[in-house]
């Protein structure tokens, strides 16, 4: 999300002056948002694919199809490994948009598990194969059935998603499945985005199916049996006793996220300080989004620490106000300094209705952060079927405006 929004934008602002070459490992990009209404059969995944092509055809945007594996900030070149070996590219300025990478540690059965055991206890955080393995997990559930979710403590990527997903669940399961029961383990103290709907939602309307537990954690996973084992947390995340072990028939294991190791390695990660200390994010500043740790290099995305939440619609922000803050600086300027984001984000409470969360986020010199705009947003009022049809709408636009 980020990275394209950012190529497509460098050369719409830059012009013939700029060259732009986007670096990317899969073959096709399988968006996250609306992808858990794949487990309820109410969107399908093919519609969810988007490409490079257009950035390409209609942009000038340069590509090469590999894994970028190292930086060398010093030397301003990024390693990449193509499937015909390898190669590097001699950059000027450098954006790395590689979104997350899940951090296991934590839970013993998954933490030294191969990709094929962790695979089959899904977290579905990016969409793709997982998403349809755990949609026919779900949908194979003995009747009855208990489905244990968990969520990992904040941040992590879209704030609202995995309460969205409970609700989802929730719901297909009152038709289908209406004695089974939804155990949901969140790392927080409460929903951490959109509060009075989804309290609404697990409260009321989905009050005998899901059961939801705050403060609480999931520290082993056995993989074969799928009994999970949950812990409490104090304030600070830490883990202060285990609680008794959960049999399970389906297991939606959503680990603690980090950025990607090629950050981490390059050395432009920090641990964020205390509560958040084992979640490492990159450092940036927020007025071009470029590295506090290497120059002329840039994070966006939910790679990057930043006081806006890690979501498609905000990388599609700092993404353009990154590339606005490249071409000034290429063109020997200064950086944009009262630069402005916004984020929306509807959330389908049952598979006809939703409820939406907005905020705008303007750059505040005194703290050098982006900061809320005081009665800039909130939540819905109320879920209902005109949101549901808005976010088809608000989704056609945000992934046209990344990838067309
Ligand atoms: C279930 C779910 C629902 C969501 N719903 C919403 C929503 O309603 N609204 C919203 O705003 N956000 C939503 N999000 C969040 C949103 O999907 C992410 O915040 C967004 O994708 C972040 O964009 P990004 O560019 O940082 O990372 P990504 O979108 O993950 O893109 C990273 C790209 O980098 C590539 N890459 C990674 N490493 C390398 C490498 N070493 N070399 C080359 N290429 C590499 C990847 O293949 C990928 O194409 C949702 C997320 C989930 C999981």
């Amino acid at each position: 999300m980020a990275g394209a929004t950012a190529a497509k934008y460098l050369r719409l602002w830059g012009g013939s002056g700029v060259q732009v070459t986007l670096v990317e490992k899969d073959p096709a990009y399988t968006s996250c948002i609306l992808s858990n209404l794949v487990l309820t059969d109410s969107v399908a995944m093919s519609s969810l694919a988007f490409n490079w092509d257009r950035l390409r055809a209609g942009y000038g945007v340069g590509f090469v199809a590999g894994t970028a594996t190292a930086i060398d900030a010093a030397g301003r070149k990024l390693e990449i490994a193509t499937a015909g070996g390898s190669t590097t590219l001699a950059y000027d300025r450098l954006v790395l948009a590689p979104g997350i990478e899940f951090d296991y540690s934590g839970i013993e059965g998954l933490a030294n598990a191969d990709d094929a055991t962790r695979a089959n206890v899904p977290h579905a955080w990016k969409a793709g194969p997982q998403t349809l393995t755990l949609r026919q997990q779900l949908h194979g559930m003995r009747p009855g059935g208990t489905m244990v979710m968990t969520i990992p403590r904040a941040p992590y990527r879209c704030p609202p998603g995995p309460y969205e997903r409970a609700c989802l669940i929730a719901d297909w399961l009152r038709e289908r499945n209406p004695t089974a029961r939804l155990i949901v383990l969140d790392a927080n103290n409460g929903p951490i985005a959109e509060p009075e709907s989804f309290r609404r939602a697990f409260a009321g309307l989905y009050g005998s199916l899901i059961d939801y537990r705050p403060n609480v954690t999931v520290v082993a996973v056995d993989p074969a049996t799928r009994v999970v084992t949950p812990a409490s947390v104090d304030g600070n995340g830490a883990v202060t006793s285990t609680l008794p072990t959960i049999a399970t028939d389906v297991v939606n294991v959503i680990p603690p996220h980090r950025a990607p190791a090629l950050l981490r390695e390059a050395g432009l990660t920090a641990p964020v300080a205390a509560p958040l200390s084992t979640q490492p994010w990159a450092l940036v500043e927020v007025l071009g989004y470029e590295s506090t740790k290497a120059q002329g290099v840039h994070v966006i995305g939910d790679a990057a620490s930043t006081t806006q939440p890690k979501a498609g619609h905000i990388a599609n922000q700092e993404a353009k106000v990154c590339a606005d803050a490249i071409v000034r600086m290429l063109a020997g300027r200064s950086p944009d300094p009262s630069p402005v984001t916004n984020s929306a984000c509807y959330s389908p409470i049952t598979r006809k209705e939703a409820s939406w969360l907005t905020v705008v986020f303007s750059y505040d010199a005194a703290t050098k952060r982006m900061v809320a705009v005081p009665g800039s947003g909130g939540e819905a009022p109320e879920w209902k079927t005109d949101h549901f049809e808005e976010m088809f709408a608000w989704f056609r636009n945000l992934m046209s405006d990344s990838y067309a």
